[in-house]
């Protein structure tokens, strides 16, 4: 979508699976189970949707998929499927890997940060030499010091090399033109959102803050978030919002309604609407 000097796009990087249950926390499953049906071993499938901002001068990208630094042990335990990957449907939309300035993650999960490097015939390189890499301050320091809970879900691979293109911020900030990152916590300590404006429109990237379009309602929380209440209460206070000025929603696990407008704020009922 084209919204002034700048255009928004929608890439991702194939399925993966996680457990259901897992996924919608306290939900009982014949709730949930009505959006996402498991399969034999309760696993449902998820999105991996990137945001592409694309500015007069800069191509930013918000999180970066599963990435190819997967042993056989846990392709199969994430069932990754791709027709393209994430850097192939990026190649497509006619941008190279050296054209990307920005990369801002919501928080640092292997599922979010997968392509940040790359595996080049068994060498661990940035993915993207010439950009900057965004994150809080507080991710940095969940990535680096990972307890026995957190550890499962970082791969310390990708953010191998990384650290002269890393930027940490502490807090909300506007880091290009129109783009905001929001820190929510909630999910993660450092756990942030990204709100871009421009005139009119305002898109939103809630990360897993709000991963899927069943993940709506505030109270849907999955059981991976380490700071629930903190989800529940910025949730509601940002759906508010979403809901007075019509924010273009991008949930960046849902495979099937990648975006939406929020119709009914008592509700919380969605109106489809694409990038
Ligand atoms: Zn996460």
């Amino acid at each position: 979508m084209k919204v002034g000097e700048s255009e928004y796009l929608i890439v991702n990087d194939g399925t993966f699976k996680l457990d259901g249950g897992a996924m919608f926390g306290v939900v009982p499953k014949p709730v949930w189970q009505k959006y996402f049906p498991p399969d034999d071993q309760n696993r449902i499938t998820l999105g991996t949707n990137t945001l592409v901002i694309k500015t007069k001068k800069r191509i930013a990208l918000v999180d970066l998929g599963m990435g190819d630094k997967f042993d056989s042990k846990l392709l199969s335990i994430y069932d990754i499927k791709r027709q393209k990957n994430l850097i192939e449907n990026l190649e497509g939309l006619g941008i190279s890997r050296d054209d990307v300035t920005d990369v801002i993650f919501t928080h640092g999960h292997l599922d979010h940060t997968g392509w940040a490097t790359i595996n080049d015939k068994g060498e661990i390189k940035a993915t993207f030499p010439n950009a900057k890499y965004i994150l809080q301050d507080d991710t940095l320091d969940e990535i680096r010091n990972p307890n026995e809970k957190t550890k499962p879900n970082y791969n310390y691979l990708n953010f191998k090399g990384l650290d002269s293109q890393i930027i940490a911020i502490n807090g909300d900030e506007e880091i290009i033109p129109g783009v905001e990152l929001v820190k929510t916590g909630g999910h993660t300590k450092g756990h942030q959102i990204v709100i871009s404006r421009d005139g009119n429109n305002s898109i939103v990237y809630f990360g897993d803050l709000i991963p899927t379009s069943a993940h709506i309602k505030p109270a849907y929380i999955m059981a991976y978030d380490l700071y629930p209440m903190e989800t529940f209460s910025r949730k509601k206070e940002l759906l508010e919002r979403a809901f007075e000025e019509k924010w273009i929603i991008v949930f960046e696990h849902d495979p099937n309604s990648p975006s939406a407008i929020l119709k009914d704020i008592e509700k919380y009922s969605l109106s489809p609407f694409s990038l």
